[in-house]
């Protein structure tokens, strides 16, 4: 069976001591997990992250230029992003750039403010359009408002990372054209709704990921998460699905396949 993380942290996973990078490494290796995407949430990780893909390209590490709802989003870092990914995109490691993310909004914690949110969340909309890349929402107290800028770009091809709204907002992420990407949260015990959304999801549109170092799923809740740990969300959203775990693994492998595939076609299609 192969895994995949679609959205973890590796450099948050080293900064709050859930291991090493090598560590990290060859904790993919030894659970199977054969890509894993790492994804950046501010213009000082975009080096690091960058970095990060190519040291381990071989491993199947691909990561994301984003500027996080709660990270400073002025016209500095907005000028900063559009370069970096320029760069990126030029370059032979272009590849390795999976996506733009995460960005979106964050009601909940609130630590910018909500005009700089969504304007920030616009721009890089905008950013992955132009560059057919998959745009990745963190979206927290705030689902109205994400759905109602995404709108504006239907169809968006793109990622809810941690999605965790039920069954009547995942429809209408749906119809927008968005993948819903489920974390560790999904196997607590309280989540019902959340797990009502799981089951439900098409299966061409599920994705599973860590968001580690945060939400370890059950049954290591409590411990700093790693991106190895995904195999027990898959394990209990294949229950929850009354499907096998290896059926999920080849569900998981071809959708987020499809994604990077369209976004590699659609930067095909632009060349002269
Ligand atoms: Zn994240």
């Amino acid at each position: 069976m192969q895994y995949i993380d679609t959205h973890a942290h590796f450099d948050l996973c080293v900064d709050e001591g859930a291991g090493t990078e090598t560590d990290l490494i060859a904790g993919l290796e030894t659970s199977g997990i054969t890509r894993a995407v790492h994804v950046s949430i501010d213009v000082g990780g975009f080096y690091r992250a960058h970095e990060f893909a190519v040291r381990h390209r071989d491993r199947g590490i691909v990561f994301t230029l984003g500027i996080h709802p709660s990270s400073p989003a002025g016209k500095k870092e907005l000028d900063a992003i559009e370069r970096y990914t320029e760069k990126v995109m030029n370059s032979e490691e272009a590849s390795l750039l999976f996506g733009i993310g995460e960005t979106g909004l964050d009601y909940y914690r609130m630590r910018r403010p909500k005009d700089e949110q969504q304007n920030s969340f616009e721009h890089q909309i905008h950013l992955a359009l132009k560059h057919h890349l998959p745009v990745i929402v963190h979206s927290r107290d705030a689902s109205d408002d994400s759905l109602a800028i995404l709108k504006r770009y239907a169809p968006v091809r793109g990622i809810m990372h941690c999605f965790s709204e039920g069954a009547d907002y995942a429809k209408k992420f749906l119809d927008l054209g968005m993948y819903l990407s489920f974390a560790g949260n999904v196997s607590y015990k309280a989540a019902i709704t959340l797990q009502e959304s799981a089951s439900h999801v098409p299966a061409d549109r599920l994705l599973l990921e860590t968001d580690a170092p945060f939400l370890t799923p059950v049954p290591l809740r409590g411990k700093k998460n790693k991106p190895e740990y995904v195999i027990h969300t898959y394990r209990f959203v294949a229950a929850l699905r009354g499907i096998s775990e290896n059926e999920l693994c080849d569900q998981i492998l071809t959708n987020f396949h499809a994604l990077m595939h369209d976004s590699n076609q659609s930067r095909f299609r632009r060349q002269p």
